[in-house]
């Protein structure tokens, strides 16, 4: 039986796995769907302190892992598949193997809603990105497109005017689903455009491994158009991993893990760090400190 397994391997598990590594708890980590998790999916990161360079988000992953590992944390290839929560040990089972555990971090993050085109995938860290926060600086007087009309999507679009020469909206409908006073801000903003009723069809261009346009469909009248633009963020929302814990922990209406008193669950023993339990900040630099809160809660809780 292992004193702790961290589910998730972006940097809040990994932060985790380097803190609980120094605290001799030998953390199991698993890998996830996602390794390294929205991190990996990027390309520059300039906001991670220590770093006044820049580096990038693959690189920043892979020298978490190491530092986990010199400590002692061992790596999982794999995802959980269920969680037997209702006891101590925990059972977790990983690709069909069950491990037990006397604690447990969940660090699986949540995934950003995609579009689902061939290729947004492909461009995905040269021009397609779902963080504005983290990409919004290299558009510096450019043009960028933001999909979504939540929330999430008019405050991309909105912080994207501090850099983008023009930031135009797409919305698949004629009315906005995020909050009163979001639209009003938006919508009269000098540097806003909104295309309504209409979807991205096609990223351009694949073979330029960047983008420089987007085919868009408007859904009402059937017309494609093509549009020039350097950047487009992709803001339709995220879902946090979190379905092999549905009723087994206290979350909030959309599935994110509700902590308390540090990264503390519904479960004393579980512990919930990084994304799984934060959709407002979501950064690299917040889900990391998180990781450590819930490797020193899981220690204490240990020695208890
Ligand atoms: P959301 O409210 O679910 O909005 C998602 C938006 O994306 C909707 O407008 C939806 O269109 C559109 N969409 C979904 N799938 C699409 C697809 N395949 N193609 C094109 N468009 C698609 O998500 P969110 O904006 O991330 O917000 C999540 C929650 O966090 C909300 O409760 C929100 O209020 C909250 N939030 C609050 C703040 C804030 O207060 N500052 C900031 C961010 C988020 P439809 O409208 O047609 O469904």
């Amino acid at each position: 039986m292992r004193d702790l397994i961290i589910l998730g391997s972006g940097p809040a598990g990994l932060t985790a796995g380097i803190y609980a590594a120094r605290a001799h708890l030998k953390p199991l980590i698993v890998d996830g769907h996602e390794p390294g998790g929205q991190l990996t999916l990027t390309t520059m990161v300039e906001n991670f302190p220590g770093f006044p360079e820049g580096l990038l988000g693959p690189d920043l992953i892979r020298s978490m892992r190491q530092q986990a590992e010199r400590f002692g944390a061992e790596y999982r290839h794999g995802t959980a598949t269920e969680a037997d929560l209702s006891r101590r040990p925990f059972r977790i089972t990983i690709d069909g193997a069950t491990e037990e555990c006397q604690t447990l971090i969940i660090a699986t993050g949540a995934s950003a809603k995609m579009l689902g085109l061939e290729s947004e995938r492909k461009l995905v860290g040269h021009g397609v990105s779902t963080c504005a926060t983290c990409d919004g600086f290299f558009f510096q007087d450019q043009e960028v497109m933001v999909v979504g009309g939540g929330d999430s999507a008019l405050e991309e679009a909105l912080f994207l005017t501090k850099f983008a020469k023009r930031v135009t909206l797409i919305h698949r409908r004629d009315k906005l689903r995020a909050s009163k006073i979001m639209q009003e801000k938006a919508l009269a903003h000098p540097k806003v455009d909104f295309l309504w009723d209409s979807v991205p069809e096609e990223i351009l261009d694949v073979a330029k491994e960047q983008v420089t346009a987007v085919r868009v469909r408007n859904l009402k009248t059937g017309a494609v158009t093509e549009r020039p633009i350097d950047g487009i963020f992709v803001a339709i929302g995220h879902t946090p991993n979190t379905a092999i814990f549905q009723g087994k922990l206290e979350m909030d209406a959309v599935g994110y893990i509700t902590t308390h008193d540090g990264t503390k669950t519904s479960v004393p023993g579980v512990f919930a760090a990084g994304d799984v339990q934060d959709h407002v900040y979501r950064q690299a630099i917040t889900a990391a400190g998180s990781g450590c809160m819930a490797a020193i809660d899981a220690e204490r809780f240990l020695e208890h």
